[in-house]
């Protein structure tokens, strides 16, 4: 049986930033299910693909630039926002890089391919703890695959395998969404990224975006709630403002967590930590988590770096200002969601800025 140091299950952008910053120094797996490795297939990951301002920078601190063929069109400098509950709309200048999201996690994985070894098109399957190191099962082309490891990383995103499996039910845990998207051709010139607030359809929103010749258009409904319905509505809803959101010709669901306090963010048990969206690490107000996968993938690393036996408490040392950052984004948290503050803040205009003079 193989043996790694580090076995890091995802490779989304917090796992492969994980594999980056590690280097060279260790034995390190980087499994996931997607053939990252060939052409892709339907199993791709459902995101807006919106590199937001925090994400920028984290990609400054690391050094690096995306390259141009990451890039979808158009590059956006503002966001119009839509409130249905107090009937208003605001425009905010914000610079979002739009890419496709398959093409920026290739471009990721290709930072740290040299680096690692790779099992793609590989499913984990389950682990048991035999004599200190974890034997992990793995699944490829229907073949089982058995690996031991010293450190197990979930970076497996909203749905953890590793989190349900080794830390179990957690007193905190984020609040949990269904989030449906659909791709539309752009009949009506959109150029800007809309959000879009509607207590009718979810105490969260949801949001169009241009990418190339199409928009997409994206909700979050609460869990337990009909998401295809309010999905639906939403999209009827949005008639009122010229949108035409009819025949998509692609549409993809999946969960999306919500943490409400930095208390449901968990990095990990023991030898088994947790990055990205397996830890909880998600922008409440936004549900950005491109900047916190990249972010606490790094954090993770270093504190490996530093000191493999005792990493886990030097990575919660590491990333505990993202926890702080969480904490910091629901203190803003009733500006975008009170109903009767928004309107106050849309009222006086504070932040905004006149399009066209309007
Ligand atoms: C609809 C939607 C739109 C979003 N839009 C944006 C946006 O525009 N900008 C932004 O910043 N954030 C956005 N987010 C949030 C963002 O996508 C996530 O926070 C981010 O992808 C988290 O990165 P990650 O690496 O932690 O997890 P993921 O990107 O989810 O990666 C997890 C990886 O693990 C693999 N995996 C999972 N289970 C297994 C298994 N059992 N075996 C092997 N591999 C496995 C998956 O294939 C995947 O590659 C959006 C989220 C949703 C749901």
């Amino acid at each position: 049986m193989k043996h790694y140091d580090i076995t890091i299950i995802g490779a989304g952008p917090a796992g492969s930033t994980l594999a980056r910053t590690l280097g060279e120094k260790y034995r390190v797996l980087l499994v996931d299910k997607r053939p990252l490795d060939k052409e892709p297939s339907k199993l791709i990951k459902n995101c807006g693909g919106l590199i937001a301002p925090d994400a920028q920078k984290a990609l400054a601190t690391f050094g690096l630039s995306i390259p141009k063929d990451v890039l979808v069109s158009p590059q956006m400098f503002s966001v119009e926002s839509i409130d249905f509950d107090n009937d208003m709309v605001r425009t905010y200048q914000r610079h979002y890089i739009n890419v496709n999201r398959e093409c920026y996690d290739r471009w990721l994985y290709s930072l740290c391919e040299k680096s690692c070894e790779q099992l793609f098109s590989t499913r984990y399957r389950n682990v048991n703890k035999v004599d200190g190191k974890y034997q992990l099962t793995l699944l490829k082309n229907g073949e089982h695959i058995e690996v031991s490891t010293d450190i197990i990383v979930g970076a497996d995103g909203a749905n953890s395998k590793i989190k349900k499996e080794l830390i179990g039910k957690e007193e905190h845990e984020p609040k949990r969404y269904i989030s449906i998207q659909e791709w539309f051709p752009n009949r009506t010139n959109v150029n800007q990224f809309v959000a879009i607030f509607d207590k009718e359809i979810s105490d969260f929103y949801s949001w169009i975006i241009p990418e190339d010749d199409g928009i997409i258009f994206g909700s979050a409904v609460e869990e337990g709630k009909s998401a295809q319905k309010y999905h639906d509505l939403q999209k009827e809803k949005l008639k009122e403002y010229g949108y035409d959101l009819t025949n998509p010709t692609k549409k993809e669901g999946c969960h999306l967590l919500r943490p409400l306090s930095s208390k449901d963010i968990c990095f990990g048990e023991g030898s088994v930590a947790l990055i990205g969206e397996a830890s909880g690490l998600v922008s409440p107000t936004s549900a950005e988590g491109i900047s916190y996968a990249m972010l606490s993938g790094d954090a993770l690393g270093r504190a490996i770096l530093e000191d493999k036996e005792n990493f886990l408490e030097l990575y919660e040392r590491n990333a505990k200002y993202l926890k702080k950052n969480i904490d910091s984004k629901m203190r803003k948290y009733p500006i975008m969601y009170n109903q009767t503050i928004r309107k106050m803040v849309f009222k006086l205009g504070l932040g905004a800025i006149e399009v066209n003079g309007k």
